[in-house]
């Protein structure tokens, strides 16, 4: 079948085909670095790095470019409200999201560019502009005109009459008209401004992405990805710029995932339901959080709540679990040998078809039930090749990032800590009845099972030595 990949631009599922053979070139919307990052932001993140790890399954060389948006109004306003500099909010924000960055477990971008760092890049695109009769000058701002460019409205399918139409009447009276928008903002005294044609300003939004995406991959490249919300205006800009500078596509096929509400209301800071990474990674696994994002699909809207991430964590765990076992039901046997090639096949069909997430979870938990039930029967060798299969799967997807007994030690940690338990006394207790039984000392053996039986822990006795799992 092949990676078929909807497009927003074509508002159809399309066979996805690179311009160079073997290599996908990828641009994603960063983020403006003036706060913390929230869940949604890590709805998007995730989004495109399970894109990310999936084209690399494929066996793809992926240049992947998200950019940070370092300079903008939102900042400068910022910096004033906290009595410092853009330039250090910036620094603040872009140290802060790499934590998050590292905390969710995605992969590094090839490229992490920051608009402060492309002016020169951007004046000239701007220039070109200018020079194509696109843009117009206003005293020290430039516009680009929208009537300029034919193509304008085709990624929203929004008409540009309408629009206009519809503008606020407190449209800025210095455009031409109401849907114009900035390419060069001239700056206010103590705004951070650099030279260019046009006197000192700075960039709009827009402009940037144009400028260092076709940088760092060339104009056009494969595929541009963003949340919903940025497809107008600012991927209908950024196509329009760069197409009316260049006579060329900017992408060839657009990617947007879906909104995300909290408890089926939208997440506003004014409704009290605002959640930073920081906020859910403190009380949940990013494990848990990936799998419930993916058990969506990523266009369609997420409704987040604590109670679906505690049950999506559990999910995360039974992946981990089997792992483990079979790990101590066969030494050595998960990383060496072949993998059950049907069953990446019908891995890869689900997630051919447009990143079908949910199904390609449904396949893993289906194989995790049918896995455990032969491990119950004390046959893992048998299944080597479908335990390797899912562990592919899983990894492919970003879910199994951990050695498996490291996520499961900490699970039952913070699990006995809870209890008032401790995991060394429980330890210590396993290893006593091993003693026993070595002894054949069977009634102490089963005294000690039956005690820790109590506090509500199984034991379960593999080649690899005794597992104890949590009720
Ligand atoms: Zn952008």
């Amino acid at each position: 079948m092949g990676l078929q990949i909807y497009n927003t631009l074509s508002g159809a599922k399309e066979l996805f085909v690179p311009l160079k053979e073997g290599e996908v070139r990828m641009y994603v919307c960063g983020v403006t670095v003036y706060d913390s990052c929230h869940i949604g932001h890590a709805r998007s993140l995730l989004t495109f790095d399970v894109i990310h790890r999936y084209l690399k399954f494929l066996g793809y060389r992926v240049l992947f470019v998200r950019n940070f948006t370092d300079i903008d109004d939102k900042i400068i306003n910022r910096a004033k409200e906290e009595g410092t500099s853009a330039k250090a909010v910036a620094e603040k924000y872009i140290e802060e999201f790499k934590r998050d960055e590292n905390a969710l477990g995605l992969l590094p971008p090839t490229e992490e560019p920051k608009a402060t760092e492309h002016l020169p890049e951007i004046i000239e695109l701007i220039r070109r502009l200018e020079e194509k009769g696109a843009a117009y000058r206003v005293n020290g701002d430039l516009f680009f005109a929208v009537d300029r460019f034919g193509g304008y409205g085709k990624l929203s399918r929004k008409k540009l009459e309408e629009l206009q139409a519809g503008a606020r009447v407190e449209v800025d009276e210095r455009k031409k008209s109401p849907m114009d928008f900035a390419l060069w903002k001239s700056s206010k005294a103590g705004e951070p401004s650099w030279d260019s044609p046009w006197g000192p300003g700075r960039p709009g939004w827009h402009i940037e992405c144009s400028a260092m995406s076709t940088k760092y991959l060339a104009q056009p490249f494969d595929l541009h990805g963003g949340g919903r919300d940025l497809i107008f205006p600012h991927h209908e800009n950024e196509i329009a710029q760069s197409e009316a500078a260049f006579g060329l596509p900017l992408a060839r096929a657009w990617i947007h995932n879906g909104f995300l509400n909290i408890n089926q209301e939208k997440m506003s800071k004014s409704l009290g339901n605002f959640f930073t990474i920081q906020d859910i990674l403190g009380r949940h696994e990013a494990a848990a959080l990936r799998h419930y994002f993916l058990s969506s699909h990523y266009r369609s809207p997420v409704d987040f709540s604590d109670q679906a991430l505690d049950e999506a964590e559990k999910g995360v765990e039974r992946i981990y679990e089997t792992v483990d076992r079979f790990k101590h039901m066969q030494p050595g046997s998960l990383d060496a040998g072949q993998a059950d090639a049907a069953l990446l096949d019908e891995f890869r069909d689900e997630m051919d078809d447009d990143f079908n997430t949910p199904r390609a979870l449904a396949l893993i938990f289906e194989e995790v039930r049918s896995l455990n039930r032969t491990m119950d029967e004390r046959k893992a060798s048998s299944v080597a090749a479908r335990a390797r299969a899912v562990a592919r799967c899983a990894e492919a997807l970003g879910l199994l990032q951990e050695p498996p007994e490291d996520f499961l030690a900490r699970k039952k940690r913070r699990w006995t800590e809870q209890q008032g338990l401790s995991s060394d006394s429980i330890e210590a207790m396993i290893r006593q009845r091993d003693q026993a039984r070595r002894q054949k000392h069977w009634s102490e053996a089963d005294r000690i099972r039956a005690e820790l039986q109590e506090k509500g822990i199984t034991l379960e006795d593999t080649p690899g030595g005794t597992l104890w799992k949590v009720k």
